[in-house]
């Protein structure tokens, strides 16, 4: 049952937070791709506020059918520039902004919105070559470019680890996001960077350990994806 996981990963993050001595609060993103809209409406009901999914034609689809409690979705999915048009007027943030280009149009569609988008810059910390995300080297240029864009508002950096089968492997991955995190507070307004989005179903607890302040948590919720039904 949708409700009683989400009672138990709570129950999760609250050991998780105890252990590592933090009062402050963690967002619990419920990753709904490839689940149907009424598994998002019963999450909804059970307390859920915020929503992940990867693409936007999914986001847009299920954002027009859910009829439930308010809730804020998110785009956790690389987005690429000609989908950003569709995604501005949806979604409360983006979680996945890795590149110059992205981060312009995103500026320049929320501008004729007169929208001011959240964003989140993703960094491959673990350089894997199969993952979107920007290179460590090249998060001080984007970091320059961000604060250049009025109708774009970064508030922090969301990264990805690998799948290991013992989580305890990627600790130095989101150690070094931390590092990033903390580093980044400094090039802009206190307080503007607040948001660490890192750790998965199989790693929240060692990410929010390393100071993660949002989980992005899907199969631990929904159960599998049944990537069938697309
Ligand atoms: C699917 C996905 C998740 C959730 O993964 P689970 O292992 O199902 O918890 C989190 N973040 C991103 C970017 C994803 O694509």
């Amino acid at each position: 049952m949708i409700a009683e996981a989400i009672k138990e990963i709570r129950q999760r993050i609250d050991n998780a937070m105890v252990r590592s001595g933090r009062v402050d609060k963690v967002m619990l993103l419920a990753v709904t791709k490839n689940h149907p809209v009424e598994a998002i409406e019963e999450a909804a009901r059970a307390g859920i506020t915020n929503v992940g999914e990867n693409r936007v034609q999914e986001v847009k689809r299920k954002a027009a059918e859910y009829n439930g409690e308010p809730i804020d979705w998110h785009l956790i999915g690389h987005l690429q520039t000609n989908k950003v048009r569709q995604a501005v007027p949806l979604v409360e943030m983006i979680h996945s902004v890795d590149s110059e280009r992205v981060i312009r149009e995103i500026d320049r569609v929320a501008r004729n919105r007169e929208k001011v988008q959240r964003i989140l810059l993703q960094v491959n910390v673990a350089r894997e070559e199969s993952k979107s995300g920007l290179e460590v080297e090249e998060l001080p240029e984007m970091i320059e470019l961000a604060k250049t864009l009025p109708n774009v508002r970064v508030e922090g950096l969301m990264c990805m680890a690998p799948y290991e089968e013992n989580p305890e492997v990627v600790r130095p991955i989101f150690r070094v996001a931390a590092c990033l995190f903390e580093d980044m507070k400094r090039h802009f307004e206190p307080g503007q960077i607040k948001y660490l989005s890192m750790g998965m179903s199989h790693d929240f607890e060692v990410a929010i350990e390393e100071g993660a302040n949002i989980v992005r948590v899907g199969t631990s919720i929904f159960g599998q994806r049944d990537y069938s039904r697309n």
